[in-house]
């Protein structure tokens, strides 16, 4: 380090004669250069690279697509929401199934069919026993879809899966377009996703407050479909689907606790007059095809469809009763060791309260057990649902083994009814029945 003249420093040569010229130069490579040494970062990264560490570059910033980037990087792109409007119902329909269900439901079911209007955002839920049957239900809701709305339903749109395909040419017959999602785009049918989502979660909250076994998961997604209709949405102006499609409030003072104790009028089926005229049951939701309630009871796995219920909402039964409580000292004292009662001749004044403590306790012990029900007791109820995931062989009777149906007839709601109706027949009324899900003589 030498002197500084004027703040720079002199280097000074040897005076020799022979010293060669030398040029010193700094090279700029281009930006794909330093985009490729750098190990293909994003172009907004190599931008700030560029500006903060002023790295030498010849030319601005490439434009081009890096074909390598695209092979190592390729990621799925935003998509916009659709521009698609609707100004009727039945414009546009999203279809689509979800399953299969770990657990066999009580009937039978593993999968279900969502189909959701674009205008109104209405769901209609079919729960299956197999894909195959889309193709009939589906054409049967188009039926009734259009017959109730007095109009056409114009386009479907659908994940193009297996189960739609063949409905291609019922399409094709009735001049209705069939938006299919691109292969692997799950997001182009994200209407209808959603929905799924909404409804499987709501259903699992009910089953988890009522801690019913998850063999009657379609009773609670069902139920779920059904309210979720009528809870008001932000994308409607606050209005409930079911308002936006019947132009009508719903009646909320029809609705009751999924899962709670329910005594239905049974009288109807009464085989002699000394039968009580009612049973303690487990409430399942609402009736698609009546107006009136799902009675369930537990003692002889039975879902009646009846209008006269009593409800007691704050009894869940498949809930386990809470542990008992501590029983509180009969009596407290300020000694160490209270002198043992012996005789009530002995201590006249501590024997009355003493009494009255144990009997008060004995009171409220034998009141709160007779809360419950009887088949609610902790025995029968960890017995019977300590795993919810069991299985249909499990715990229902033999008849169902063999004929894989309820034993409630689907369109029996009162007296007179045959509980044990053939297989062929039963589907056929089952199918046909699913179709009045929601109808506006059937939801008021
Ligand atoms: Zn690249």
């Amino acid at each position: 380090m030498g002197p500084s003249e004027q703040g720079l420093y002199t280097i000074r040569l040897p005076q020799l004669k022979s010293i060669p010229k030398v040029v010193f130069t700094a090279t700029k490579e281009s930006s794909t250069i330093w985009h490729n040494r750098l190990g293909h970062p994003h172009r907004r990264v190599l931008q700030s690279l560029i500006s903060s560490c002023f790295l030498p570059v010849s030319t601005k910033l490439s434009s081009c697509l890096c074909s390598s980037c695209q092979m190592g990087k390729s990621c799925k792109l935003p998509l916009k929401l659709s521009a698609f409007h609707s100004n009727h119902v039945l414009d546009l329909v999203y279809c689509d199934v979800w399953g299969p269900s770990p657990t066999l439901s009580i009937d039978g079911y593993r999968i279900f069919l969502l189909c959701v209007d674009h205008h109104s955002r209405y769901m209609w839920l079919y729960p299956l026993k197999q894909k195959s049957d889309v193709y009939t239900i589906f054409k049967n809701f188009v039926s009734m879809a259009e017959r109730q709305f007095s109009t056409k339903l114009k386009s479907v749109q659908t994940d193009w899966g297996g189960e739609f395909r063949n409905l291609t040419p019922f399409f094709t017959s009735l001049g209705i377009v069939h938006r299919r999602s691109c292969p692997h785009t799950s997001e182009q049918n994200g209407t209808v996703e959603r929905r799924h989502r909404h409804v499987v979660e709501t259903g699992l909250a009910l089953l988890a407050h009522s801690n019913l076994p998850q063999r009657f998961w379609h009773f609670a997604f069902d139920t779920a479909t059904y309210l979720i209709n009528r809870l008001p949405s932000r994308t409607s102006s606050n209005k409930s689907p079911y308002q936006h499609l019947f132009n009508r409030k719903p009646d909320y003072s029809f609705l009751r606790v999924f899962g709670c104790q329910c005594f239905p009028f049974l009288r109807p089926y009464n085989r002699h007059k000394m039968d009580f005229r009612s049973a303690p049951c487990v409430f399942l939701g609402y009736s698609p095809d009546h107006h009136g309630y799902r009675c369930f009871d537990p003692a002889t796995e039975r879902v009646y469809v009846a209008r006269h219920v009593r409800f007691n909402e704050h009894i869940l039964p498949f809930r386990a009763p809470p542990p008992p409580a501590t029983p509180p000292p009969a009596y407290t004292s300020i000694f160490p060791d209270p002198p043992p009662y012996t005789t009530p001749e002995t201590t006249p004044e501590s024997c009355p309260a003493a009494q009255t403590a144990h009997s008060d306790h004995q009171t409220a012990s034998t009141s709160s057990t007779a809360a419950f029900p009887a088949h609610s007791s902790p025995t029968a109820t960890s017995s019977a649902h300590s795993n919810p995931t069991e299985t249909l062989q499990q715990h229902v009777p033999d008849q169902l083994h063999t004929h894989s149906f309820p034993k409630y007839h689907p369109t029996c709601s009162t007296a007179s009814c045959k509980l044990t109706p053939q297989p062929k027949t039963y589907r056929s009324l089952q199918s046909f029945s699913l179709l009045y899900h929601h109808l506006p003589w059937s939801t008021y």
